[in-house]
């Protein structure tokens, strides 16, 4: 029997509860101030907050513990150490120290650091983030913490994301104290609502693309797809449904909200939304899913794929990140506000956002880069490669209104007369939403959609508080000089809308002539990992980073040339593997199998048997065997011509081999279309997409 879910909830997790519970008074005050001023705990403090996680953990059956980062790789690290420390008659004691807790130090070398480690020693550490509470998974008391090398530099998603939140906090603290109101802090809240796939864990096994790749390499389509529409939100079937009662159950006992679980559009994919949480909480807790998600499926006979693209012919996966500020009173500051002096500060924030946005196209673009990823943009399932924002028609009346100075006219709604401090109701109805946007407004917070499934989402959120920040800071620079802010505060949100109206676009993303218009509009068109990558370090992103206190311009350059390196290194691999699986199983597969037909032509002919149909069988067979061969070889060639220079390999692996791969899968799922099923050496498009 399930425990009560409340009982459940939270169980594994070293959260506010069990500090007031374990902790001496003054302990868990220092603690909680430390943690509300984002500062560095004390070593003696630390040692009693150490030896309390100790107890709690072992009595929840730990053994050992871990410093729990997101180091550049993509996934988490954790290196566990057991509890145990000798004692001089050979037992041993479970002991953890504050020091243990503060700081740990793993072997940074074989991380990826993107010329770091060529300038710097390559010893690191890691350093507890207490904002983001320790928990248990697989007997192992995991802490969060961040990642640096002992000179300095950052070598991990976690600490840019902390920084960017005191960043924007800073800035937003500065505009809403022109407002009038006494904040201390803002934090950025954040949704990430999560698409994946599950797939039979047998048929997995006999896909060695999928094994090496997260995706299938060849396919031809299934005769059904997701044209029937009948598969999302549908009933979800029995063995699924246990999956995901199982996940909740692991994900509420590590204190992540999973909240929503549904079906998505393609045939066995599925989506898992928590509610939102801070920004730092909701990117542990999102990898912490991913996590679990492989783990519990498997469990459960399946394989959770979160590639983006694991299917040709289906819709990939996305990760929707709903982003939005709110002061540490709880106020959302993009909730359209119920008076006119709140829906001044909205507009302010939403203007803030807007110009972001506009300014910094290409750092969301590059946020979302990468060769899973390239599949879905641009390729009418997924937002277009274009950045643009979406608002609904009614703020978007607005928003002319407030430009031109005109009047405001809602359909069936009275003339309004708007300024700033009149504002219409904004309708929360997100009925309307188009789902063609990147970036949209859903009522009383943003969803950026690019994010590919397989994302660490912190980087996405770096970019949007780091240029938010940057918007705010322009205006509370502006506005703090202003002899009459009430009059100043119109003038700079009528200026900055003018100015970056051409973010805006309400229209369909998927359509043919957007790309034109959005050329027409000056905006930036992305449409690959390395096409994009490249403008990471132009200069106004590295002066954005640096202004801001997130990055040094040798910590972006390192970035750039590890995102690079990966893109180079999937599709290399990808290509390694296409190649394994034509030599190895498919070209063998189809020659084999017009051996056999022919055989049975040459048994039926000694019989006086004429099978010319057959015979056009065996020579079709042949020939799309020998063009199979010929595109083997061409990719062959493309793989041995790659570049030494690391940009020029990300392009020549983005314009030759994809392409080469590309032509030879079209020649081999033809002849998978041919062949008796009995000869396919693998399973097919159908029978993963389609299980029970
Ligand atoms: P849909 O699929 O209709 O877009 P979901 O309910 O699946 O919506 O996901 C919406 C996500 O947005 C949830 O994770 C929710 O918690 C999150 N969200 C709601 N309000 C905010 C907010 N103020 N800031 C950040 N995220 C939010
Ligand atoms: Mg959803």
């Amino acid at each position: 029997m399930m425990k009560k879910v409340p009982e459940l909830f939270g169980s594994m997790v070293f959260n506010e509860a069990v500090m007031k519970e374990r902790l001496p008074k003054d302990v868990y005050k220092a603690l909680k101030s430390t943690i509300r001023q984002g500062k560095a705990l004390e070593a003696q403090l630390a040692g009693v907050v150490a030896n309390a996680m100790k107890d709690w953990a072992i009595e929840k059956g730990a053994t050992h513990f871990t410093h729990w980062f997101q180091p550049m790789t993509g996934i988490t690290a954790e290196k566990h150490d057991a509890f145990i420390s000798p004692s001089p008659d050979g037992t041993v004691i479970m002991e953890f120290s504050g020091k243990e807790l503060i700081k740990g130090e793993p072997d940074a070398s074989s991380f990826p650091s993107g010329g770091l480690r060529a300038t710097f020693e390559a010893r690191g550490y890691t350093a507890w983030d207490p904002t983001s509470y320790a928990f248990i998974k697989d007997d192992t008391l995991c802490i969060p913490t961040a990642f640096c090398s002992y000179t300095g530099e950052i070598l991990d998603k976690k600490t840019p994301l902390l920084r960017s939140m005191e960043a924007i906090s800073k800035q937003a603290v500065r505009v809403l104290s022109l407002f009038g109101k006494d904040v201390t802090r803002v934090v950025t809240t954040v949704g990430p609502e999560q698409e994946y796939f599950l797939i039979d864990k047998e048929d997995y096994r006999k896909r060695p693309d999928l094994i090496l790749t997260g995706r299938t390499l060849f396919g031809a389509p299934s005769p059904k797809g997701q044209e029937m529409e009948d598969h999302y939100f549908g009933s979800i079937r029995p063995r699924v449904k246990a999956f995901m009662k199982d996940l909740d159950e692991e994900l509420w006992k590590l204190g992540i909200s999973a909240k929503t679980e549904h079906n998505e559009v393609a045939p066995c994919q599925h989506e898992l939304a928590p509610i939102f949480a801070t920004a730092n909480i909701a990117t542990d807790h999102n990898e912490l899913c991913m996590e679990m998600l492989k783990k519990v499926a498997e469990r459960h006979g399946f394989v959770c794929l979160l590639h983006e693209k694991p299917f040709e012919g289906v819709n990939g996966s996305g990760k929707h990140n709903n982003w939005s500020i709110s002061t540490d009173k709880g106020e959302n500051l993009l909730d359209p506000g119920a008076t006119p002096a709140d829906n001044a500060q909205f507009l302010l924030f939403l203007t803030a956002v807007i110009k972001a946005v506009d300014d910094y196209q290409d750092l969301l673009r590059i946020s979302v880069a990468s060769a899973g990823n390239d599949h879905r943009l641009g390729a009418n399932e997924a937002p277009p490669a274009i950045v643009s924002i979406y608002v609904g028609d009614e703020l978007s009346a607005v928003i002319d209104s407030l430009i031109h100075g005109s009047d405001y006219k809602a359909s069936g709604k009275k003339q309004m007369d708007i300024g700033v401090s009149v504002l219409p109701p904004i309708p929360q109805d997100n009925s309307d939403r188009n789902r063609t946007s990147p970036f949209a407004f859903t009522g009383n917070k943003f969803e950026f959609r690019m994010p590919g499934s397989s994302f660490n989402i912190a980087c996405t959120n770096v970019m949007l508080n780091t240029a938010v920040a940057q918007s705010l800071m322009v205006f509370a620079d502006e506005l703090e000089k202003a002899d009459d802010f009430d009059a100043a505060l119109p003038e700079l949100i009528k200026r900055e809308l003018a100015a970056h109206q051409r973010i805006l676009f309400n229209g369909n993303g998927y359509s043919a002539t957007w790309p034109l218009e959005a050329e027409k509009r000056g905006l930036m068109n992305l449409r690959s990992t390395p096409e994009a990558l490249v403008h990471y370090t132009d200069k106004k992103n590295v002066d954005l980073f640096v202004r801001h206190g997130i990055y040094t311009p040798l910590e972006m350059k390192s970035r750039e040339e590890i995102a690079l390196e990966e893109y180079c290194k999937v599709i290399h691999i990808e290509a390694m593997t296409s190649l394994s699986m034509l030599k190895k199983l498919i070209v063998p597969a189809a020659m084999t199998y017009s051996a056999e037909v022919a055989r049975s032509v040459d048994a039926k002919k000694r019989i006086g048997v004429d099978a010319p149909r057959e015979i056009e069988k065996v020579q079709e067979i042949t020939e799309l065997t020998g063009a199979l061969i010929e595109k083997t070889q061409a990719l062959d060639a493309a793989v041995n011509g790659e570049p030494a220079a690391l940009v020029e390999r990300a392009v020549y692996a983005h314009e030759e081999i994809i392409c080469a791969m590309e032509e030879a899968r079209k020649v081999a799922d033809l002849l998978e279309m041919k062949i008796e099923k009995k000869a396919w050496p693998m399973p097919t498009y159908a029978d993963m997409l389609f299980y029970v």
